[in-house]
């Protein structure tokens, strides 16, 4: 591997320990990464608040310039991209290339954004003051990523960071370190100033977050990740009140109703459970059927599943790499094994395979009871677990059931009633008739313990600005 060392200042720095990442494919070490220690946050704080006064300064244009070369430079790499983030997280191929193109797309989408920080002018009401609004950049953000979209969650907030005039620290989550390391020469090249944007990989996670959290020239915190470490978060971020974008965990619903067009409910279902092979906020982890419906769509779900052809996410033939690592895939079998006990019906999968790889198969269960943990929690990974309902009132209150909001799935033929529920789900995103929600145009984000804030459309740049409102006379 090229890169595997601190980036700070636009350039690469030792450090005396460090740690293994591993491919979850292979179960074999794939490089050996710096770890960040406290004094290396404070050199990267330093280079991020002497880079960010004159990239503030710079017009939205130019900065908007930069933000487009990253664009094209990465698209042009998408290869490279993939290749890298299929062996630290293993996905497979072809989502190992949606995600590498996914995470350039905000490079193109903030880029236009860049230039659109709109403010406004208006009549005070009462005194005819004039209120003049407008966004200036918040100051420096600490950005920390989780493991399942190694690029795409980094590029999320970088992006409309760099878009708005802020400087960046990140913090890439441990098993998955490399990619976010290996934009940073790309970023080089298209032009982002040394200093702009550092990389602290650590395995001093808390200390070292807590410890930028504290220093008074952070301004924000844009965490995603589990919902626990983002409430632990929100508690430090309230020492300095830093502005917080927080995407946390999820407990989709999938709701089909008994007038869905089946085709597209299988292949939405197949989307919204096994992009990514289920390690998604995104994805589907409760799938409500009509109960008229149900043996159909357990047929063809089961059929589509057992279909998936399972292995090393390098080969291009197959579908579903293995999970990150062995604790993510026992917890998947847990939930399997809880799920029967309870009285639940294994339709396909459920068995770990041999050998090396943390590998877990394509598994349907029907019947699963509302009392089964992997109805409770998320299970991020490839399981379908399914259960029936009559009544539109009845699933709407159990699709809410949850203290998640992130994003929940429709499916019906009838558009009056299907926007009708839509609109019932206390959900900060809903998916039509679609398997699919994320999208850089689009304010990606959830309601109750799913976080605060939204990332990508216009909203994920004020993310990284302050607004100031000016009462003047003239
Ligand atoms: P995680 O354990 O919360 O870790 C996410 C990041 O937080 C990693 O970089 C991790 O670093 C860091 N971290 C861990 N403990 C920390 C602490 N005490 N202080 C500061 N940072 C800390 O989550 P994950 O297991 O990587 O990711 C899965 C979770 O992310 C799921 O719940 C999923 O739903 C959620 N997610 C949400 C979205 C969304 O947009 N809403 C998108 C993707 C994933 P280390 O790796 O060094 O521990």
């Amino acid at each position: 591997m090229d890169y595997t060392d601190l980036y700070i200042n636009g350039t690469w720095h030792k450090t005396a320990t460090r740690f293994d990442v591993i491919n979850p494919a292979t179960e074999q070490v794939l490089a050996s990464v710096a770890s960040a220690e406290i004094a290396d946050a404070d050199k990267a704080l330093d280079a991020a608040e002497a880079a960010m006064a004159d990239w503030a300064a710079r017009t939205p244009r130019q900065r908007s310039e930069v933000l487009r070369k990253a664009w094209e430079l990465m698209t042009a790499r998408l290869d490279h991209f993939a290749h890298l983030i299929t062996l630290e997280n293993g996905k497979a191929r072809a989502d190992a290339m949606g995600e590498a193109s996914y995470a350039a797309e905000f490079f193109r989408w903030f880029a236009e954004e860049a230039v659109r920080a709109d403010g406004m002018i208006t009549h005070a009401p009462a005194s005819g003051a004039r209120i003049i609004v407008q966004h200036k950049p918040a100051g420096l953000a600490v950005l920390i990523t989780p493991w399942n979209y190694p690029a795409a969650m980094g590029t999320r907030k970088i992006a409309p960071a760099l878009a708005a005039g802020c400087g960046v620290i990140i913090k890439p989550a441990s098993e998955t370190p490399l990619t976010m390391l290996a934009l940073m020469p790309l970023l080089e090249e298209a032009g982002v100033p040394a200093g702009l944007v550092n990389v602290l990989p650590s395995r001093r996670t808390g200390a070292l977050v807590d410890h930028m959290l504290h220093d008074p020239r952070v301004r924000v915190v844009s965490f995603t990740g589990s919902t626990g470490v983002g409430r632990t978060l929100l508690k430090s971020a309230a020492d300095q009140v830093l502005k917080p974008a927080m995407e946390l965990g999820g407990n989709a619903p999938v709701i089909v109703f008994d007038d869905a067009d089946l085709d597209v409910a299988i292949e939405g279902t197949m989307l919204a459970k096994m992009r990514n092979l289920g390690e998604a906020c995104t994805a589907a982890n409760r799938i409500y059927v009509h109960e008229k419906i149900a043996p159909e769509y357990i047929r063809r779900l089961s059929a589509a599943m057992s279909a998936l052809k399972v292995g090393d996410g390098t080969d291009p033939s197959v579908d579903v790499g293995p999970l990150v690592n062995a604790a993510t895939r026992d917890k998947v079998a847990e939930f399997v094994a809880d799920a029967l006990a309870k009285g639940a019906r294994l339709e396909c999968g459920g068995v770990v395979p041999e050998g090396h790889g943390y590998f877990y198969p394509p598994t349907v269960l029907s019947n699963v009871p509302e009392n089964a943990d992997c109805v409770q929690d998320e299970i991020f990974g490839p399981v379908a677990a399914i259960q029936t309902f009559t009544d539109q009132e009845e699933v709407i209150t159990r699709a809410n059931a949850t203290e998640y909001g992130l994003v929940a799935y429709v499916f019906s033929g009838d558009f009056k009633r299907a926007l009708q529920v839509c609109e019932r789900l206390d959900y900060g995103m809903v998916g039509l008739n679609r398997g699919l929600v994320s999208d850089p145009a689009a304010p990606f984000g959830g309601t109750k313990q799913s976080g605060l804030g939204r990332e990508g459309g216009h909203e994920g740049m004020l993310e990284f600005m302050e607004t100031q409102y000016i009462s003047a006379s003239w």
